[in-house]
C-alpha cells in the first residue's frame, strides 16, 4: 500500500504526487479520465492559462519551472481594445522582469504526470472515478476499491471526496458563462500581452499560444441582452461579433461557427468547510474553486501544495487540520478578489474614473518604486498571503481617493509608508523574480 492516495491527476493532484515523491513518499493517484497523453480527450476546461509567481515557485520546488517557462509565452501587460479599435497597453509589473506566462493547460498537466511517474514512487490509475469514501476505503465507479487511510482530494470543483468529508459547502454560480474560440496564427496581434475587449457587462479576452495562435474566451451572461441565449443562430452570432468586436472578428475567420459549436462553460465559487476530516484532506479546486478573473485558481492550488508539503510532520491528522485552518482565510480572500476582478476587467478598465485612479497609482509607485506594490502585483508577483492583498487593496483605495482629491503626493507617500508598508514587509520586494 502506498503512503497516501490522491484523487485526481489534474494539475494540482499531479504536482502534489510529484512533490511528495520527491520527499520520499509513495503515492497512488486515481484519475477519472483516461490518460490524456495517450487518448485525445481535450484538456478539460480552458485550453491555456496564466501561470505566475505562486505557481512557478511550486514548480521550482520540483525543478520544473524552467521547463514550464520554456513552453510559455510571457504576457507583459493587458492590452485593451476599445470599440473604436484604440489600443492601450497597461503593464502588469514594475519592470520587464515581472510578467505572467501563458501556458497550455494540457501540456502542463501531461508534464506533471510524466515527471510524477518517472519518480518511480507515483502510480496513476486512470479511468478510476471515486464515488464514495468511508472507513478508510475509496470506492470507484467500476466497483473496485482501494485502502486509503491517508487520502487527499484534488478532484476539482465537483469533488467526490468533498461530498464524503465536508459538511458545509456553498456554491455560487456566476450568471455569466464562457465559450472559447481559436484565433489562428498570423493575426498580427501583439503577442506578449493578454488582450481584453471590455464591453461593460461582458468581455472577450485572448491569451497567446506558442504557435502564434490565440485562445479567445467570451464571457457573457447566460440570459438577458446581450447573452448567450441570444446567440443561437449564425446570423445573430455574426451580428454580435461585428457590433462589439469589429477588430477581432476578421481575425477569427469562422467566428460564428466556432461560437455556435463551442461548449458553454459555467463558473463557480466554492467555499467548503471543513477541508479535512481525520487523515483526509481537500486541496485545489476541490476545497476552493474560484472564478478565473485573477488567473489564480491553479496558482492557488499549486501554492496549497507548497504550503502543505512544507508543514508535514508525519502526523497526517494534525498536519491536515493545521494546513486547512491556516490556508482558509487566503482561499476566501482570493475568491473575493477574483470576483472583484471580473467587474474590473469587463467594465472598470473602460471607465475614466478608474483609469484616473490607476494613473495616480502609477505616479505614486513611480515615487516609491522599491516600496509600493499594486494589489495585482501582490497577488501575481509575490507569495504574500492573499488576505494581505485584499487588505492592502482597501488601504490603497483610500490613499488613491485622497490623492485624487488633493494631488498631495508627499502625503500619499506618508500614508503608504505608514499603512501599507507594514503589511508588505515580510516579503523582500526587491529582486522578486518570476521564479524564486
Ligand atoms: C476559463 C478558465 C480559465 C482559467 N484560467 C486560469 C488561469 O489563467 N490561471 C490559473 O491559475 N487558473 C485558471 N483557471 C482555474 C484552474 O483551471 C483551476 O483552478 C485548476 O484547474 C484547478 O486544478 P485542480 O487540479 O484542483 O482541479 P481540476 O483541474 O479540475 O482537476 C481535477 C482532476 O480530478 C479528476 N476528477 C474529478 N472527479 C474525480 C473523481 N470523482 N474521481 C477521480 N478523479 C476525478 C478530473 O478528471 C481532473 O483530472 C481557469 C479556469 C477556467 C474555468
Amino acid at each position: 500500500m502506498a503512503d497516501l492516495v490522491v484523487i485526481g491527476a489534474g494539475p494540482v493532484g499531479s504536482l502534489l504526487a510529484l512533490t511528495l515523491a520527491r520527499r520520499g513518499l509513495s503515492v497512488d493517484v486515481y484519475e477519472r479520465r483516461p490518460d490524456m497523453r495517450r487518448v485525445d480527450i481535450g484538456a478539460g476546461r480552458s485550453i491555456n492559462l496564466a501561470v505566475s509567481t505562486r505557481g512557478l515557485h511550486a514548480l521550482h520546488e520540483v525543478g520544473l519551472d524552467a521547463d514550464v517557462l520554456r513552453e510559455a509565452v510571457p504576457m507583459l501587460g493587458r492590452m485593451t481594445h476599445a470599440l473604436d479599435g484604440k489600443l492601450a497597453l497597461l503593464r502588469y509589473g514594475r519592470s520587464e522582469k515581472e510578467f505572467i506566462n501563458s501556458m497550455s493547460r494540457g501540456g502542463l498537466n501531461k508534464l506533471l504526470m510524466t515527471r510524477a511517474e518517472e519518480s518511480g514512487r507515483v502510480r496513476i490509475h486512470f479511468e478510476k472515478k471515486l464515488v464514495t469514501y468511508a472507513d478508510d476505503i475509496a470506492s470507484f465507479e467500476d466497483g473496485s476499491r482501494a485502502e486509503a487511510p491517508v487520502i487527499v482530494g484534488a478532484d476539482g470543483s465537483a469533488s467526490a471526496l468533498r461530498k464524503a468529508i465536508s459538511a458545509g459547502v456553498t456554491e455560487d454560480y456566476l450568471t455569466a458563462g464562457y465559450k472559447e474560440l481559436t484565433m489562428p496564427p498570423g493575426s498580427g496581434m501583439h503577442r506578449e500581452a493578454l488582450h481584453i475587449w471590455p464591453r461593460r457587462s461582458f468581455m472577450l479576452i485572448a491569451l497567446p499560444n506558442l504557435d502564434g495562435s490565440f485562445t479567445c474566451t467570451l464571457f457573457l451572461a447566460f440570459e438577458g441582452s446581450p447573452s448567450f441565449a441570444e446567440l443561437e443562430t449564425g446570423s445573430s452570432a455574426r451580428a454580435f461579433g461585428e457590433k462589439y468586436f469589429p477588430d477581432a472578428m476578421p481575425l477569427i475567420p469562422d467566428f460564428a461557427d466556432q461560437l455556435m459549436s463551442a461548449p458553454l462553460g459555467r463558473m463557480v465559487t466554492i467555499r467548503a468547510w471543513p477541508w479535512s476530516r481525520g487523515s483526509a484532506l481537500l486541496i485545489g479546486d476541490a476545497a476552493h474553486a474560484i472564478v478565473p478573473f485573477f488567473g489564480q485558481g491553479m496558482n492557488a492550488g499549486f501554492e496549497d501544495v507548497t504550503l502543505l508539503v512544507q508543514s508535514l510532520t508525519g502526523n497526517w491528522t494534525a498536519d491536515f487540520a493545521k494546513f486547512a485552518e491556516a490556508r482558509r482565510p487566503d482561499a476566501d480572500a482570493i475568491a473575493d478578489l477574483a470576483i472583484e476582478n471580473f467587474v474590473e476587467m469587463r467594465d472598470r478598465i473602460a471607465d475614466p474614473e478608474f483609469l484616473k485612479l490607476r494613473e495616480i497609482e502609477h505616479q505614486l509607485q513611480a515615487r516609491m518604486p522599491d516600496r509600493y506594490l499594486t494589489r495585482y502585483q501582490i497577488v501575481t508577483f509575490t507569495r504574500l498571503p492573499y488576505r494581505i492583498a485584499l487588505e492592502a487593496g482597501k488601504i490603497q483605495y483610500d490613499i488613491l481617493e485622497e490623492l485624487a482629491r488633493t494631488s498631495d503626493y508627499d502625503r500619499g507617500i506618508e500614508l503608504a509608508d505608514e499603512r501599507l508598508l507594514p503589511l508588505l514587509r515580510p516579503e523582500p520586494i526587491d529582486g522578486m523574480r518570476q521564479s524564486e
